[in-house]
């Protein structure tokens, strides 16, 4: 079962994609994550991609096509794998069709900007692990310390105001077609209300990969 979580920054993709992979055994591969880990190297290009992230662009599709397209053909994905924020432009999408990379499912985790600037406005994070909590909607045991690790969390440098702005403007200019691209396949293509609490979200996706 290859999967992909489609939907704005924000929706939850990151926090239900981690709940998928301990349920159902399939790699969870979340480009955000993959670049965070590239910018935090001492190269030109860790430079070029911190700046893409900080201010809410995209990487170009040339630097991370072709990671993507590698990433899935590792021996953890055989079982299957889900992509949390890929693809992000058609140009991503086509180019998945053109590796041959088949996806069965897209779950689309709608949710209004409203919440969004809501939801990420309170969104902390584990650096290291890139665990995600909200200070109210899915709180740390010990406040403003990981759940597992006890260390510290922080507040994604792109979930400032400002950012979230650009960031929106982005999905809208560049992901929201995907929405179409993907309707029209041949594919299981299922929208889920990302507004609903997080249980129930978690059960509606556990549904949709079990049908
Ligand atoms: P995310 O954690 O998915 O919100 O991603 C954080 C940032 O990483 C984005 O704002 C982009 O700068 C970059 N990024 C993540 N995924 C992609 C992608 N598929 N294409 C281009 N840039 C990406």
């Amino acid at each position: 079962m290859n999967l992909i979580l489609l939907g704005m920054p924000g929706a939850g993709k990151g926090t239900q994609a981690e709940i998928i992979q301990k349920d159902f055994g399939i790699a969870n591969i979340s480009t955000g994550a993959m670049m965070r880990e590239v910018s935090r190297s001492d190269t030109d290009l860790a430079r070029k991609v911190q700046n893409y992230i900080s201010s809410g662009t995209l990487v170009p599709n040339d630097i991370i096509i072709e990671m993507l397209v590698q990433r899935v053909g590792e021996r953890d994905c055989e079982k299957g794998f889900l992509l949390d924020g890929f693809p992000r432009n058609l140009g991503q999408g086509q180019a998945l069709d053109s590796a041959n990379v088949a996806i069965d499912l897209v779950l689309y985790l709608s949710i209004s900007e409203e919440e969004i600037v809501n939801r990420m406005s309170g969104r902390r994070v584990h650096p290291a692990s890139g665990r995600s909590y909200h200070i109210l909607y899915n709180p740390p045991k010990v406040d403003g310390f990981d759940d597992v690790t006890q260390e510290p969390l922080i507040q994604r440098e792109d979930d400032a105001p400002e950012v979230i702005k650009k960031r929106l403007d982005v999905y809208y200019d560049e992901t929201e077609p995907l929405l179409d691209f993907y309707r029209n396949k041949n594919l299981q293509f299922i929208e889920i209300d990302a507004a609903q609490s997080l249980d129930k979200v978690t059960k509606s996706i556990r549904e949709s990969i079990a049908n």
